[in-house]
């Protein structure tokens, strides 16, 4: 195939090119085009690394440094087995370079990709933003103007980015997010982490695993606190043991002292200061809708600023679909990329098109107890006045968790008596967003719990034993 074309930055205004389809970001909007668009004009934009959030700053590079995380912790680990290990350092530059050594030229390659091996390809590499309806003009860095395109469909999946904590003075004295902690070039002694969700978290055990001191500042009573409340209680307890976690504490302040980061609380307990050398924010993360905008092609957004789509990922604007982090209810990689998958479909066959599944939608969260999640909680199920039964096993009663000596983690699942169905499954411990991978299948397939209990063969003594007697145990009508 001939060579696709990077786009030049024009230095006269007035030029529009029009397209048959622009595509707004390159993480899972990269994937939808492919040899059956062979013969459309289109156009892909991207401000930033090609690959999106997921491949550079997300999901990937973190469980890299997760896994390595991991055996820098088992050690602190072995001694109750009878195993004396010591950890004798980590060596980051290494630990940073091998990682991004390999995720750098697979950004690169897919780059090149785009811009030379696909000949109806048209790269911008800028900040798109709507000025019109389905008018965008995209920022060329170096160009003295915008260029101008248009396309009779666009897909919108320019993800989202890191909130910045609205704490005074924090632009003053520099924080960091995902976007950066992972390139620092050297590990500081003391990391302060500003929320409790699975970012926060999963960063909070890679730094404190490298021999980092870790401070958690979270505004909750308890840290991850969307998943069910046992899963949730469980972990703050064993988070609390291994860092310095605050929980109910508003940072209002921040100053930076003979180089230490001094970060000021409101808290029940009354004023608090804590200290560290940097200053990691991952209080969530905002769509960036608000910097295309949107509204100019008259595209809707909800009160949070997520784009407003249908079943079949539709934005209010005919021809203008919208997936992943940018519209989505689920900030996950896996839903984005099912999500981009229903809009290739839709794009295609217009004639036929087909909805997005949200029905069972799983998460993991990669930090230390691990924890998978898939369905209602507890609290859901209450909330909404459904019938519902739930059972719980500890790893500590199966023959695998003797094995590890696992004394903390555990299954809990929460089912329909009357139809047997489960309604939804949380496992924090060892390998749980495995696990939890036999629950999504069953829900996703409409498996009962008798049949997936009774129907098929569990391999003894292994760790899915743990679901098996959890399901074993749920009372049904
Ligand atoms: C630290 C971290 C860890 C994570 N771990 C996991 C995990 O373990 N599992 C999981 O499922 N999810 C995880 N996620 C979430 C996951 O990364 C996102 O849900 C997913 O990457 C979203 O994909 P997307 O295609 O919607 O957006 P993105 O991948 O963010 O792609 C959007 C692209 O659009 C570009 N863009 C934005 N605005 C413009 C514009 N105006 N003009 C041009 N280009 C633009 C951006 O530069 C970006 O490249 C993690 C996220 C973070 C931050």
């Amino acid at each position: 195939m001939a060579g696709g074309i990077l786009r030049p930055p024009l230095l006269f205004d007035g030029y529009v090119r029009h397209f048959d389809l622009v595509v707004i970001g390159t993480g899972s909007g990269n994937s939808i085009v492919d040899e059956r668009f062979a013969d459309w004009d289109v156009a892909i934009v991207e401000k930033g690394v090609f690959g999106g959030t997921c491949l550079n700053v997300g999901c990937i590079p973190t469980k890299m440094f997760v896994h390595t995380a991991d055996v820098a912790a088992t050690p602190a680990g072995a001694a109750r087995l009878g195993v004396d290990e010591e950890l004798h350092g980590v060596r980051w530059p290494e630990i940073r370079d091998r990682i991004f050594g390999r995720i750098d030229p697979i950004a690169a390659g897919g780059r090149r990709w785009r811009v030379e091996g696909n000949a109806n390809v048209t790269v911008y590499e800028g900040q798109a933003r709507f000025v019109g309806p389905k008018t965008l003009t995209v920022s060329i860095p170096g160009a003295s103007t915008g260029e101008t395109i248009t396309a009779d469909r666009f897909v919108i999946a320019a993800g989202s980015r890191p909130i910045v904590p609205d704490v005074a003075g924090i632009e003053e004295v520099g924080f960091l997010t995902n976007e950066d902690v992972m390139r620092l070039e050297e590990l500081p002694e003391r990391m302060i982490v500003l929320g409790s969700g699975f970012v926060a978290t999963e960063f909070a055990h890679v730094f404190s695993s490298f021999g980092v001191d870790v401070t958690l500042v979270a505004r909750s009573g308890v840290l991850l606190r969307a998943e069910d409340d046992d899963v949730a209680a469980r972990f703050t307890e064993i988070a609390s043991k291994k860092w310095d976690v605050r929980l109910n504490s508003k940072a209002v302040r921040v100053e930076r002292v003979d180089g230490t980061v001094r970060l000021h609380l409101e808290t029940p307990r009354g004023a608090e200061v804590v200290e560290g050398d940097v200053l990691l924010a991952a209080v969530g993360r905002i769509p960036n809708a608000d910097l295309l905008d949107v509204e100019a092609t008259g595209v809707t957004v909800h009160r949070d600023g997520r784009i407003v789509v249908d079943d079949q990922q539709r934005t209010a604007v005919d021809g203008i679909w919208a997936l992943g982090d940018v519209s989505s209810d689920y900030q996950l990689k896996h839903v984005a990329n099912h999500e981009a998958r229903i809009v290739q479909h839709n794009l295609l066959h217009p004639d036929a098109p087909v909805d997005a599944d949200h029905r069972f939608v799983p998460h993991g969260v990669f930090s230390s107890p691990q924890i998978g999640s898939v369905g209602l909680t507890e609290r859901d199920a209450r909330e909404r006045g459904l019938r519902y039964v739930t059972a719980t096993q500890d790893y500590a009663d199966i023959a695998y968790g003797w094995a590890m000596e696992d004394t903390t983690g555990f299954a809990k699942l929460v089912a329909d008596p009357a139809t047997g169905q489960l309604l939804g499954a949380h496992i924090i411990g060892p390998q749980a967003p495995t696990l939890i991978q036999l629950v999504i299948q069953a829900m996703s397939f409409g498996l009962d719990v008798r049949s997936m209990a009774r129907g098929q063969y569990w391999i003894h003594p292994a760790m899915p034993e743990l679901l098996e007697n959890a399901l074993l145990k749920l009372k049904l009508d």
